[in-house]
């Protein structure tokens, strides 16, 4: 069974009928920066989760939140350090926009996650942790709760984390009302309207202003302690379904503290969990794959939406999904969807084609669009060969005309392609075809088998498996091993040791040239 499906169904029996009030299913992202591709994986395991539940007559509601109440703690290298160190320490909310145009630094860099959630074709609903839970009071039940009862706080941390904190620590960080930092107070003594407070904590370059004072923690002047924050949201909002990537769900982990607050001090059945697998970028994980092309616009932007999703929910959440833009990642992922679409044309009904077809936009679902796509591969090759149509070397490989839709798809693969191409594509994918066979030093056998083959081009037009079917022979006629004749056709063509199916490339290439060359370099 597919993963979301298997995933749905343990949620319908497993989480309690809401006598006809929707499931809520929810999910979050603090707005540190640039969002990494990692947390797309959150998000689509939440928004398929709420799709495969529609489908089975669930109703639900998907919640993501914008969390613009963490503080903020370090300053992403892509950022002025000079314009930013002032804030470092301060709630998101209250740090200035990197742009103009957005309210504060969690808005500029939401609206940014927001439309890569929209382009994967998910559509939760957004709200806001300060905006829309603490500064309103949602929370301030949640808060008087934690802080009367700081000591039980206390001893669940140590239980089940093992993570000890002096007598006076309360789970709240309240924001200085001299410096507006969180970062850099400490709260104590809760009286039962508020809290004393001194502003000397100088954690991770942050620098306190010295303030002492008592505040009310009410009303988005403090924020809990975050794995109180986090049991206290789910008891708040009343969330039935909420996953963590599997680092937070280790015995003693953040999500054992939260489900023990929870179930402790608010009395809440722990929302169903599904923990999940890391996205990596070549490789590595959220924490040390900063650089170029990890960020979830940037993976984005790499494939049409239906293959983005492939990419954020092709892998069942066990499995580490891996993708390496500047590897061969982009051409796998492509191949994989145009294998999942033979099978739909085939007929096939399995989990290979049920995640054909939940990699539709939602839109789309109805009425499943299987064309015929060009590899590609293909498509990065051809758009690389000026004197090619790609649309007629397309019909010509397809074997029939191309439907509108067809054309459609090809021009938008050819897009990606480009992009592809000209950002991220190893040297691999890059190909400049030679006017003249590159200055090479043919060995004899080479030149032998260049001057078969010319002749067998020569006589008429050639298709890629006649001119494979050709090389293949040479190897006999010509005397010649497989590697050497095919790093002599790239050296000629291409002027480098691989290259695309050759037997494919030659035939697509234009008749004449193709002769002529084989011909130069066999003299
Ligand atoms: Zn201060």
């Amino acid at each position: 069974m597919f993963w979301a499906d298997r995933i749905g169904k343990e949620i319908e029996e497993r989480v309690p009928s809401t006598d006809g009030a929707p499931l809520l299913v929810r999910d979050e992202k603090t707005l540190s920066g640039r969002v990494h591709i990692g947390s797309m994986r959150g998000v689509a395991i939440h928004g398929l989760v709420s799709e495969v539940l529609s489908e089975r007559g669930i109703k639900n509601t998907y919640r993501y939140e914008l969390n613009d109440f963490d503080p903020f703690d370090s300053i992403p290298g892509y950022l002025d350090e000079a314009v930013f160190t002032e804030h470092l320490g301060k709630p998101l909310y209250l740090v200035p926009s990197p742009e103009p145009g957005f309210a504060n630094y969690a808005e500029y860099f939401g609206a940014e996650l927001q439309e890569v959630i929209k382009k994967a074709g998910f559509n939760p609903e957004y709200y806001k942790a300060y905006a829309d839970l603490y500064a309103p009071g949602k929370m301030d039940e949640c808060i008087r709760i934690a802080l009367d009862r700081a000591s039980e706080v206390r001893r669940i941390l140590k239980e089940v984390s093992g993570s000890v904190k002096d007598e006076t620590w309360l789970p709240i960080s309240v924001v200085c009302e001299s410096c507006s930092k969180m970062m850099t107070t400490r709260a104590s003594d809760w009286d039962g309207e508020t809290v004393a407070y001194t502003c000397d904590k100088g954690p991770d370059g942050t620098v306190p202003c010295g303030n002492t004072g008592r505040v009310s923690p009410f009303g988005g002047r403090g924020k809990l302690f975050w794995k109180v924050d986090w049991a206290a949201k789910w008891t708040v909002q009343g969330v039935d379904v909420e996953g963590a990537g599997k680092d937070h769900s280790t015995k003693g982990g953040s999500r054992d503290v939260a489900n023990h607050v929870a179930k402790e001090l608010y009395g809440l059945e722990t929302p169903f969990d599904i923990p999940y697998e890391f996205f990596l970028v070549g490789g590595k994980k959220m924490s040390s794959s900063k650089g170029r092309g990890s960020s979830a616009r940037e993976i984005s932007e790499l494939f049409p939406p239906e293959v983005f999703r492939l990419a954020l929910i092709g892998k069942d959440i066990n499995q580490q999904t891996d993708v390496d833009p500047s590897g061969d990642s982009v051409p796998r992922m492509f191949d994989w969807y145009d294998d999942l679409a033979e099978r739909v044309r085939e007929g096939v009904a399995d989990d290979f084609t049920r995640l054909y077809a939940l990699c539709q936009l939602p839109e789309n679902q109805a009425e499943i669009p299987t064309p015929w796509q060009l590899r590609f591969g293909q498509v990065a090759f051809i758009v690389q060969m000026p004197h090619l149509v790609l649309a007629d070397e397309a019909e010509r490989i397809k074997g029939s005309p191309l439907s509108e839709e067809e054309k459609e798809k090809l021009e938008e693969r050819a897009e990606y392609a480009r992009f592809w191409l000209t950002t991220y594509a190893p040297e691999q994918f890059r190909f400049v075809l030679q006017d003249q066979p590159s200055d090479f030093a043919y060995t004899d056998a080479q030149k032998r088998a260049f001057s078969l083959l010319a002749d067998f081009m020569e006589e008429d037009d050639r298709t890629g498996e006649e001119v494979h079917a050709r090389l293949h022979e040479l190897k006999t006629e010509a005397d010649i091993k497989p590697s050497e004749l095919f790093v002599g056709l790239y050296q000629a063509f291409l002027a480098r040791d691989s290259g695309p199916k050759a037997g494919w490339f030659l035939s697509v290439l234009p008749r004449e040239f193709v002769v002529r060359s084989l011909r130069e370099a066999g003299r």
